[in-house]
């Protein structure tokens, strides 16, 4: 087959115009969400491009096959910041809200809730399940990605591209099937599979891949109800002191709970060890022997050190195979460079320099938190391998969550270290608060002399496996005349929205899913306009106000949607207004003629 339509754009432009051809090799998160934002920021320019995704995996197979191999958690901010975008994630594609994490190490178990009821983290599938799961109805995550960008107008092409040339401005894409186009913008978002980030090497550019190291990942079956009752909405981590393991965790989703492990070239070793130690395998039944478990297994590459000029002329390259997020929110870093690269390309052109000047700042501003994360993790490292520290740990941890309203200086570190709820930079400015240390060396020293606490561990779960919050229907979700600091996305139900004039109720507008409300507080410090009441049970995430506003300012084009929703919401008024005039005016004239009469 061959792609290439007479619909070629004039000259090779380094700018995207009418008939600009574009290719996306790969179609996980990166390929994704800059494919979503490229056509969606053509639309609203009314630039009509053609987009090829080029995708090797099928996300319908179950098993590494369809799967892009990760633990598959994401933040519920990260999930708030989706939505403000218009990306909702299904109900079906989130297997678990887990708002708790049970912290291991050879000191002792630890449970951290939750910082913050918007701070808990979803559990979701990459692929479309583990191996051996065939006839389950899973969702992937990839695939609601992939067919959100098919319905924003991109074609799919489920090939692998073998081949990319130059000649010319524009490259020439082939894939092992025969397939072959020729592009004027080529955004590589492969991963980090070797033979593919060869295709970019062989272009002879200035591109140096990332530095790469091996993890591992295996899943193992107990069956919902079990996985229920072993580990409810929490998430185990696991800080033993064994060399080049950095963290372990175990990742409950539906029937399954992932293993993950993250360090330094795990091998089959570091796994068996780490397997048999007891703090894992006191996680599952005793009669189990988990070592000979675990049918779906893959040793996965992890990005360590971001690759040298992911860009050139007519190309871009990002998510993992350019920048990421060290050990964590892989999927987030692949939707801020996505999201870069994309706007660059639309807003400012595909040249070398147009990609330096305004997609290179946010990869920067990753790798500069990555190295800000590596001084976490040798803070990490130290303590893993002091069994005082850790007693300090678990000590201080315990006792932040004993008592409600307490300040809880470690337990936001450690919950923000390995959820990805917050950058580095920001766990890294909590250790410096004066309270912390002083804090953690009072600890250390009680730990030391016995002075214990009762361990945390074991509490009642709370169902929360859906995010956001839930309203039944009648509550008022945003009271008129109360103050406001967060906008609320519609995940699943519906409100009406109502203006209060002393007893009267003036009904305004009805919203659905995927709407939002209450955006007005973001902007002014005026209070809440009107009343929004749940018509049935509704479940909404909250966006809060300072979030938002940072996410704005490093990238404004996060304001478009707020923008074109306040605009619509002023043309419905107008309209309204002039129709109730039309009414007065046509009242006003009957009147006026019976009165002649
Ligand atoms: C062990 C482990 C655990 C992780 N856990 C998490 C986690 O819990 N949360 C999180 O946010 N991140 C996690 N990550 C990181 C996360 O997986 C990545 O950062 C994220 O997947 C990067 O997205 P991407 O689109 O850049 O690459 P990928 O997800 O790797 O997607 C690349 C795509 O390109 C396709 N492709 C490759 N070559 C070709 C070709 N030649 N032709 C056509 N298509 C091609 C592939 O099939 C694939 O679909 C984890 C990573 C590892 C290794």
């Amino acid at each position: 087959m061959h792609v290439t339509s007479s619909n070629i754009s004039p000259q090779g432009s380094l700018k995207l115009i009418n008939g600009s051809r574009v290719a996306v090799i790969g179609g996980g998160p990166a390929g994704s969400f800059f494919t979503y934002f490229l056509l969606d920021l053509c639309e609203r320019l009314d630039i009509k491009i053609h987009l090829d995704v080029f995708e090797a995996h099928s996300f319908t197979k179950t098993g590494p096959a369809g799967c892009n191999h990760c633990g598959g958690i994401v933040s519920e901010s990260l999930v708030q910041m989706l939505a403000t975008e218009g990306i909702t994630i299904p109900k079906k594609v989130i297997q678990r809200g887990i708002d708790s994490y049970v912290m291991h190490t050879e000191m002792g178990v630890t449970k951290i809730e939750t910082p913050l009821h918007e701070k808990r983290i979803a559990a979701m599938f990459r692929g479309v399940g583990p191996l051996g799961s065939e006839g389950v109805e899973w969702a992937s995550f990839d695939r609601f990605l992939q067919e959100m960008t098919h319905d924003k107008g991109a074609n799919i092409i489920l090939e692998r591209v073998k081949n990319i040339s130059k000649e010319g401005r524009r490259y020439t894409v082939q894939t092992i099937k025969g397939t072959e186009g020729t592009y004027d913008l080529v955004a590589g978002a492969v991963g980090l599979n070797p033979h593919s980030l060869k295709l970019f090497e062989n272009l002879k550019l200035d591109f140096r891949p990332p530095e790469t190291t091996k993890t591992f990942i295996c899943e193992f079956h107990l069956g919902a109800e079990e996985i229920h009752r072993l580990f409810g909405t929490s998430m185990h981590v696991f800080l033993l002191d064994i060399p080049r393991i950095k963290f372990a965790a175990l990742i409950p989703k539906g029937d399954y709970v992932t293993f993950v492990m993250l360090g330094k070239d795990i091998d089959k070793k570091l796994v068996q060890t780490i397997l048999e130690s007891p703090a894992v395998k006191n996680c599952f039944p005793p009669e189990w022997d988990i070592t000979k478990l675990y049918p779906c297994q893959c040793f996965p590459k992890i990005n360590m050190a971001g690759a040298i000029q992911p860009f050139s002329d007519g190309l871009v390259l990002m998510g993992d195979c350019a920048v990421s997020k060290l050990y964590k929110n892989g999927i987030g870093a692949a939707y801020f460079a996505g999201k870069a690269a994309a706007t660059t390309a639309v807003l400012h052109g595909i040249s070398k320099s147009d990609f330096q000047k305004h997609y290179w700042p946010t990869c920067k501003k990753l790798n500069f938190d990555n190295f800000l994360g590596k001084m976490v993790f040798v803070v990490t490292t130290v303590i893993q391998k002091s069994n005082f520290l850790k007693k300090g740990v678990h000590r201080m941890v315990q006792n932040e969550q004993l008592i409600e309203g307490n300040k809880r200086f470690m337990s936001m570190v450690l919950w923000d270290t390995f959820t990805g709820s917050a950058p580095y930079k920001d766990i890294l400015l909590r250790t410096i608060k004066p309270g912390f240390w002083g804090n953690f060396i009072y600890n250390i020293g009680a730990a030391m002399f016995g002075m214990g606490k009762k361990s945390t561990a074991g509490k009642t779960y709370r169902d929360t496996k859906e995010l956001g919050k839930l309203y039944r229907k009648g509550d008022a979700i945003v009271t008129q005349g109360e103050v406001g600091d967060c906008l609320f996305v519609i995940q699943s139900g519906s409100v009406e929205v109502l203006h209060i004039q002393g007893k009267k109720e003036v009904y305004l507008a009805t919203l659905k899913k995927g709407d939002f409300f209450g955006e007005m507080a973001l902007f002014e410090k005026e209070v809440r306009s009107s009343t929004v009441r749940a018509l049935d049970d509704v479940r909404a995430l909250t966006v809060d106000k300072r979030m938002l506003l940072t996410r704005i300012q490093d990238d404004p084009s996060m304001a478009f949607r707020i923008l074109q929703k306040m605009s619509s919401r002023i043309r419905e008024l107008d309209n309204k207004l002039s129709r109730i005039k039309g009414s007065d005016r046509r009242n006003w004239d009957k009147r006026k003629e019976e009165r002649e009469e």
